[in-house]
C-alpha cells in the first residue's frame, strides 16, 4: 500500500478488538432485524414503516443514554483545528446537532501543534452532544516527500497568492478516510468547514458529489458530504463564531515552539479574517503581525 493504514482497528474499533462493540451498538446494528421482524410478524403492515418506526426509536433511545456512538442521528465533522472547522462544530452544537470530531493525522510539518489546538478546543466545548476527538492515522508523507508542508522548509509566507498553499489532493485524501470512518459507524453525514471560496478543484461541488458516489459504490452505505459554509464568505464564517474561543484554534504552517509564527500565509489569513469582522484576535504570534490591516 502506498499508505499506512494503522490496522482496522481505528476505522472499526469494536470488531477490531472482538468486543462487538457494546449493547448500544449492538442495539443499532439490529435496526434492520428489528424491522424485518416487525414486517414478517405483521405487526406493521408495510416494510417501509415497520423499518423507519424501529430506526427512530433506536435513535431516540441512542440519544436519550447518550451513547458515544453512530447512532445514525450525529454528524461528523472533519476538524483541523483551523477557524472554520471549529466554528462549523460550534455551529453544528447550536443547532442541537449531536457532533463527532474527528481530526486525520498526515505528518505535516505543522501537525503535532495542529492537534494540541484541535484537542483544546473540543475540550473547551465539552458537552454531552459533543463526542471525544477522534484521531485517524493517514501519513502523506511519503507521496508529498519533499514538498515544504512536510519538511516545514520554505513555507508560503504572508502575501503570497491561495495557490502556494494547495496541498495536493488534500480533500479527497481526508474525506475517504473519514468518510469511510462514518460508514462503519453508523454516521450518515459528514461535513467540512469549506467555504465557496475555496478555489482547489477538490473543493467544487461535482467533486463531493462524485466522492458520496463512490463512497456509496464501495460500502453500500449512503453517506451525505455537507458544507454548510460553502455559500458564505469568510467573514459571514467569522460572524459565526462570536463567542467561541477562537482563540484555542490554531491556522500556522510555520510554528515556533507551539505558537503561530505571524510570518506565513496561514497567520496573516487569520489576522485578517479577526480584523474583517472585527473581532479581537487573542493568538500569540511568535514574530509580530504579518498582516497590519488599513
Ligand atoms: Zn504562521
Amino acid at each position: 500500500m502506498a499508505y499506512r493504514l494503522n490496522g482496522i482497528a481505528e476505522l472499526w474499533p469494536g470488531f477490531a478488538s472482538g468486543r462487538g462493540g457494546s449493547f448500544a451498538q449492538a442495539a443499532v446494528d439490529s435496526k434492520g432485524v428489528i424491522g424485518a421482524w416487525l414486517c414478517a410478524s405483521g405487526v406493521f403492515p408495510g416494510r417501509w414503516l415497520a423499518l423507519t418506526m424501529a430506526s427512530h426509536s433506536v435513535c431516540w433511545w441512542a440519544m436519550a443514554a447518550n451513547v458515544s456512538i453512530g447512532d445514525g442521528c450525529g454528524i461528523a465533522v472533519l476538524l483541523s483545528g483551523g477557524l472554520d472547522s471549529a466554528i462549523l462544530v460550534g455551529e453544528l452544537l447550536r443547532q442541537g446537532e449531536r457532533v463527532y470530531p474527528l481530526y486525520i493525522r498526515a505528518s505535516l510539518a505543522w501537525e503535532e501543534d495542529e492537534l494540541a489546538a484541535a484537542r483544546r478546543f473540543v475540550a473547551a466545548l465539552a458537552q454531552p452532544r459533543l463526542a471525544g476527538l477522534v484521531v485517524l492515522h493517514l501519513p502523506v508523507d511519503d507521496l508529498y516527500g519533499g514538498h515544504w508542508s512536510v519538511t516545514g522548509q520554505s513555507v508560503p509566507e504572508a502575501g503570497t497568492p491561495d495557490e502556494a498553499v494547495y496541498l495536493p489532493g488534500r480533500n479527497a485524501i481526508l474525506l475517504l478516510k473519514a468518510g469511510l470512518w462514518c460508514q462503519l459507524h453508523g454516521i450518515s453525514r459528514l461535513a467540512l468547514g469549506v467555504l465557496g471560496s475555496n478555489p482547489f478543484g477538490d473543493a467544487v461541488p461535482a467533486f463531493f458529489e462524485h466522492l458520496e458516489s463512490a463512497l456509496r459504490l464501495a460500502t453500500g452505505i449512503p453517506l451525505t458530504v455537507l458544507r454548510p459554509f460553502a455559500g458564505l464568505s469568510k467573514v459571514e464564517v467569522m460572524e459565526r463564531g462570536r463567542g467561541l474561543p477562537l482563540e484555542l484554534t490554531f491556522s500556522c504552517i510555520a510554528p515556533q515552539e507551539g505558537i503561530h509564527c505571524g510570518r506565513c500565509n496561514k497567520c496573516a489569513e487569520r489576522q485578517q479574517a479577526f480584523h474583517a469582522v472585527g473581532l479581537e484576535d487573542r493568538t500569540l504570534y511568535a514574530g509580530g503581525s504579518a498582516h497590519r490591516p488599513a
